[in-house]
């Protein structure tokens, strides 16, 4: 399946600019170099894409990547360059709201890129055993012993450390649907 058949067939669990990132750190341009637009043009899409799925956008990458996906259909010299030109031409034609949430929003529908996920401690879950709030180096969570604890996303840089030494299963990853939790600790009803 070509690049631009994929992105045509994307289904909602699927994050258009995740699938082109892929598809570019593949791609043979990479490795080629015999054209300036090739070479350069998949070297400044792997840095914009990768820039927007880790939050790190500027308000004009989306038109950046159009010209330069314009610039490159007409410039490369073989059909590889052109391929996968096209291919961000169509993302950016069917999916362009997408590209504005991960860019704006700071959303990721799909629920795919992990640095627009948010965590989220489950009050049903939590136990209060503190182990959460002693692992994070970023200060980004609240309570004491017995409480429900509470994870501040804003703080929060996704390392995922508070996951793997919560025994209760208490925390939870969320995209756009956040799950219903006290916004600050409250006693445990678990015990
Ligand atoms: S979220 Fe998990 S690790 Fe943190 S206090 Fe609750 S049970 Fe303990
Ligand atoms: S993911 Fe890392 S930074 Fe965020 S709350 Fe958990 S331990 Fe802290």
């Amino acid at each position: 399946m070509t690049v631009v058949e994929k992105i045509k067939n994307l289904d909602e669990k699927q994050c258009v600019v995740n699938v082109l990132l892929d598809s570019v750190k593949a791609h043979p341009c990479k490795d080629c170099g015999k054209c300036v637009f090739g070479y350069e043009g998949i070297t400044q899409f792997e840095m914009i894409l990768k820039d927007i799925t880790e939050r790190k956008a500027r308000s004009e990458d989306k038109v950046l990547l159009t010209d330069l996906a314009n610039l490159m259909v007409t410039q490369a010299l073989c059909d590889d360059g052109k391929e996968i030109a096209q291919a961000m031409l169509t993302a950016l034609d069917k999916q362009g709201e997408v590209f504005d949430e991960h860019i704006s929003k700071k959303q990721c529908r799909a629920g795919v890129c992990k640095q627009f996920m948010t965590f989220h401690v489950l009050a049903s879950k939590c136990n209060g055993c503190t182990e959460c709030m002693e692992v994070c180096e970023e200060d980004a969570i609240s309570g004491k012993n017995k409480f429900v604890h509470v994870i501040d996303n804003d703080e929060c840089t996704r390392c995922g450390k508070c996951i793997d030494v919560c025994s209760q299963g208490a925390i939870v990853l969320a995209g756009a649907i956040k799950p219903k939790c006290p916004k600050k600790p409250i006693p445990c009803r678990k015990k």
